[in-house]
């Protein structure tokens, strides 16, 4: 009854708040199928049902942070490290182009070896080239850098807050200030980036008031977009040893997420896919509305290990499209063909 209750007056338009939130997340495995039709709902009523597609190139696995949770993390010295030449980023982004891709994402470790003119060259070469969509993440950079890029022709830029529990934020960044990350959220809302953030579900430490706070934190700074994944243990870090964040539970957390943030783009991560075979899916059907296909050239993409046995990591891109156009057709969901920039915020 409780989570009933908490369903009805979030979609009779109560401001959701704290304790609304972890009712929500404590849905048990009865409640669950209502909790996630609910959110099903809001994805059709909010963005529709046509499904994204991203190409994401992952370009640098080189990282001066040391997050505790990432293989990428500079103190792994077992990974491989590998830069991609402007040339193979722009190979990489033909390809995509190629293969009917609206959206390219290129996301990096935090590597300054990339100045902010060689990115900003990079991201002119793409829309002199094609009619793409670009998203950067490559991470925490100044207010410059983020004007360059955006005067560039970047449209979008992924910035996952990660957990806004200042004490968990601190002990998993160690070199990074939660204060001075939010900071770059707000910058690259106010430069008209579409923002996405996001956070890990299962997070060592984390509890339902934690996850609550991100989704409300989502909902205030009104982000385009929200990754939200489980969080999955790397052998070469600090975390090898503790449980991986649980399927569940993400999947609660995302319909939550859809539940308060009606008109912004969720995907599928490809962590929810690596943790469950059948993630995706699941998440499609409980409020995601994006898939992010891995377009990073194949000698590369092992090296890119930000958790272990990532899924896409062998994968030919032709094969993963025809799984998603599989899939999608077995959801009776349609391919999008725009670009999916952000829905206009409404009705809030
Ligand atoms: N370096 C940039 C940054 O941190 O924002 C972008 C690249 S970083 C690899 C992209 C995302 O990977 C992070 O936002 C984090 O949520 C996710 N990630 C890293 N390690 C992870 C892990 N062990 N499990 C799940 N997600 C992880
Ligand atoms: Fe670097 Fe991003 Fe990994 Fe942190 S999450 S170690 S910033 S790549």
């Amino acid at each position: 009854p409780a989570l009933d209750a908490a369903l009805n007056s979030l979609l009779t338009g109560e401001q959701p708040g704290v304790e609304l939130i972890t009712t929500l997340l404590s849905a048990d495995a009865e409640q669950m199928p209502a909790l996630f039709a609910a959110a099903n709902g809001v994805r059709r009523l909010g963005v529709g049902e046509a499904v994204h597609l991203r190409a994401i190139v992952e370009f640098s696995n080189y990282c001066r942070k040391n997050c505790l949770y990432c293989g990428l993390r500079r103190d792994n010295k077992s990974l491989p490290r590998y830069r991609l030449t402007e040339q193979e980023i722009i190979e990489a982004v033909d390809n995509a182009a190629a293969m009917g891709f609206r959206t390219v994402v290129l996301q990096s470790g935090e590597d300054l070896y990339y100045t902010a003119a060689n990115i900003a060259r990079l991201i002119d070469r793409i829309k002199n080239k094609y009619d793409l969509a670009v998203t950067l993440s490559v991470g925490e950079r100044g207010y410059a850098d983020y004007k360059t890029w955006r005067e560039a022709g970047a449209d979008r830029y992924l910035l996952k807050q990660e957990t806004v529990d200042e004490k968990l934020f601190q002990y998993l960044k160690p070199d990074s200030r939660l204060r001075e990350r939010l900071q770059c959220l707000h910058w690259l809302k106010e430069l008209g980036y579409q923002t996405g953030s996001g956070n890990m579900v299962g997070l060592p430490g984390q509890n339902p008031t934690t996850l609550a706070g991100d989704i409300l934190f989502m909902r205030e700074l009104e982000v385009e977009m929200a990754g939200i994944g489980p969080f999955l243990p790397h052998h070469d870090t600090p975390l090898k040893d503790a449980a991986p964040g649980g399927l569940e539970l993400t999947l609660k957390t995302l319909a939550v997420a859809r539940l308060c943030l009606p008109r912004a783009h969720l995907p599928a991560t490809t962590a929810l896919s690596t943790l469950t075979p059948g993630g995706r899916e699941l998440a499609l059907k409980s409020g995601a509305n994006v898939i992010m296909p891995n377009l990073t050239p194949l000698h590369v993409r092992d090296k890119y290990l930000i958790y272990p046995q990532k899924s896409d990591i062998i994968e030919h891109p032709d094969r993963t499209l025809k799984n998603i156009n599989k899939l999608l057709a077995e959801l009776a969901r349609p391919l999008a063909k725009d670009h999916g920039h952000a829905c206009q915020i409404t009705g809030r």
